[in-house]
């Protein structure tokens, strides 16, 4: 995909882990960040903006998104070390940050190696792992606004929970991170061993989107879902993953609205039999196509 023009009608499905979803009326990448800022600035790029990573944690609807798809993977990529901190860009992975931060000696950045996501995608849902979540480690952030404007944010000007960012009207283009030192080696053996334990514990042989369901209080949706009766649960294509219960997988040919509905079947067996309202974590966009 040519990078700096606005290209109109672009089937979505290679750009979410899913690899499901419609068209994106309009659809962006820019290989800096002067350039974004530019085009947003212009005003030609048609609203509402959806700034999405490596799309892992979106379900994508098949009617398609209306407006403008900003994609920052395969864009932003800038990843270097500043001073005391990491600087990362939007688009670069989370595994490559991992690596580089176990390169330059830092600790603790090894939970971001199995999550396959971008860094703005990270900072947008605060995602995390193994009793470590991305905002601990913040130390400030770029932004954008839907003027083109870019601001330098700290941490402290945002509400963050779990799964949860309150970035409202702007958007992320970079973030500073702050690691403590620690050893080369362990920082690439606990990589390897984090690793090689999701692909004991997930189906990452199928096309996903992690965990679909946020987990309730002082409990775990996967368990629930489980005790439901509901591992191997399918409707056309998708189907609840029967190594792990809170993920979904695309058996091949499953459409959003396939998911979809798995997702609102699993709400409704969950609120009946166990009186819990299961939370998605996943992001749904788009419109509907089909019932
Ligand atoms: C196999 C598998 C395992 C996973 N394991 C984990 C895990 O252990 N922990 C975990 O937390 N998640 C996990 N996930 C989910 C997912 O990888 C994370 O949520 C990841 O942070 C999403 O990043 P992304 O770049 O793919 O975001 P996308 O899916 O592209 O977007 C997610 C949301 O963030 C918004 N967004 C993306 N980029 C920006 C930006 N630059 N500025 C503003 N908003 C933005 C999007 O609009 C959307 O609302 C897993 C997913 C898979 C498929």
């Amino acid at each position: 995909m040519e990078k700096n023009i606005v290209h109109q009608n672009v089937e979505l499905k290679s750009f979410n882990s899913w690899r499901v979803g419609g068209k994106a009326e309009q659809f962006l990448i820019c290989d800096n960040i002067a350039k974004l800022a530019l085009h947003i600035k212009s005003k030609k790029i048609k609203p509402p903006i959806t700034y999405i990573g490596l799309g892992s944690n979106l379900l994508i609807r098949d009617g398609g998104v209306k407006g403008t798809i900003i994609v920052m993977h395969g864009g932003l990529n800038k990843i270097n070390r500043d001073g005391k901190l990491l600087y990362a860009e939007a688009g670069v992975s989370c595994s490559k940050l991992s690596r580089f931060a176990a390169k330059e000696g830092f600790d603790e950045s090894a939970f971001f190696a199995g999550i396959p996501g971008t860094i703005g995608g990270a900072l947008a849902m605060n995602a995390g792992c193994y009793g470590s979540e991305t905002w601990e480690y913040v130390k400030k952030v770029l932004m954008i606004d839907l003027n083109g404007d870019q601001i330098i944010r700290n941490k402290s000007n945002f509400k963050i929970d779990y799964r949860e960012v309150n970035n409202k009207d702007e958007s992320f283009l970079g973030a500073w991170f702050q690691f403590p030192n620690g050893n080369k080696e362990d920082a690439k053996n606990k990589i390897k061993e984090l690793l090689s334990h999701r692909k004991k514990t997930q189906p990452l042989n199928w096309p996903t989107a992690g965990s679909t369901f946020r987990n309730p209080k002082d409990n775990f949706a996967a368990k629930i879902i489980e005790d439901c009766g509901l591992k191997g649960f399918q409707i056309g294509g998708a189907q609840v993953s029967k190594k792990h219960a809170n993920f979904i997988v695309n058996l091949g040919n499953a459409s959003a609205l396939d998911i979809e509905k798995v997702i609102d079947h699993i709400q409704q067996v969950v609120l009946k039999k166990k009186n819990i309202t299961l939370q998605t974590e996943i992001k749904i966009i788009g419109e509907k196509f089909g019932s």
